[in-house]
């Protein structure tokens, strides 16, 4: 049973017009190691340093800041309107217990998460900081999540409108924008769907469909994202949420017209596969939600 699709052939389903982009392979590098090439579009007579340097945080200091980071992330998909009643759920690794998990409370509203009223829920799903309940579901999927993919520190998934509308299709992400092309080769399409996720062996099928890649569009059910930091997965979800959208305006209005391989891999390659860029991306958008929301640094 095949569960990750490698994108190599997308279907022509009569909603959408696709142009075939012919035969692909994915790459099976991580893209950690490939921010030098942001040097190109950072401008040193302006001060520019790529990648911009990481401060070095004791374990506390650490877990505060992706505890911060990750109620900003709720805040911000509250306000972008990403939630979808009690589904979705973004979480944070733990940086002293690896095998824990900050998360949301279930049944709390995205635009109601604080720092103080996270959970942390270890290896066995149970809640060892903050007040129940926990979705079952964030447990399944996240655990087997973070426990596949050591390099993953953010994973983030919600019933998000243009991501659940992209998944009816079971389509990949096609390389029509430069935008989209940080994406190009570092998605899979998990192309069945059972119901809600509410066991660890469901959730190890989403993690082995993701494999080593940062978006995985989980078929009539949405889509799922993780990064090497909160930042880098919330924002990777925002623009996959975002390209999802332009997809299907676009294949609504007509032919698709594809980037070939030799491009989209390369505008790939000049920062948009990147943790980095996509921390940097996020700051900009949590520097403005803690201006409005200061509340949620409680
Ligand atoms: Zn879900």
């Amino acid at each position: 049973m095949t569960l990750a699709s490698d994108l190599t052939s997308p279907s022509t389903e009569p909603s959408v017009i696709v142009v075939t982009e012919g035969s692909r392979q994915h790459e099976a590098s991580s893209d950690d190691n490939e921010s030098s090439s942001w040097n190109g579009l950072v401008s040193p007579a302006e001060g520019g340093v790529w990648p911009r340097p990481v401060p070095q945080r004791s374990i506390a200091e650490e877990r505060l800041h992706r505890r911060r980071k990750l109620a900003g992330a709720y805040r911000i998909f509250a306000k972008l309107g990403l939630a979808e009643g009690l589904s979705g759920h973004i979480t944070a690794r733990d940086p002293e217990l690896p095998d824990h998990f900050w998360v949301n409370r279930f049944g709390l509203d995205f635009s109601r998460i604080t720092v103080s009223n996270l959970l942390l829920v270890n290896s066995q799903g149970k809640i060892v900081e903050g007040q129940p309940p926990l979705n079952t579901s964030a447990f399944a999927i996240h655990s087997r999540i973070h426990a596949a993919r050591p390099d993953v520190i953010g994973a983030a998934h919600t019933h998000s409108p243009y991501g659940r509308a992209l998944a009816a299709l079971g389509e990949p992400l096609h390389p029509i924008s430069q935008d989209v092309c940080s994406f190009y080769q570092h998605q899979a399409v998990f192309g069945e769907y059972n119901g809600a996720v509410v066991t660890e062996d469901e959730g190890q099928k989403i993690a082995d469909a993701l494999g080593p890649h940062k978006l995985v569009i989980l078929r009539n059910h949405g889509l799922l994202t993780v990064g090497a930091s909160v930042e880098a997965a919330a924002y990777r979800f925002i623009a996959a949420e975002r390209a999802a959208h332009t997809q299907l305006v676009a294949a609504a209005a007509g032919p698709l017209r594809l980037l070939d391989h030799r491009t989209a891999s390369y505008t790939a390659g000049q920062g948009g596969r990147d943790n980095d860029g996509a921390r940097w991306a996020f700051d900009a958008l949590y520097e403005i939600i803690v201006e409005e929301q200061p509340d949620l640094l409680d």
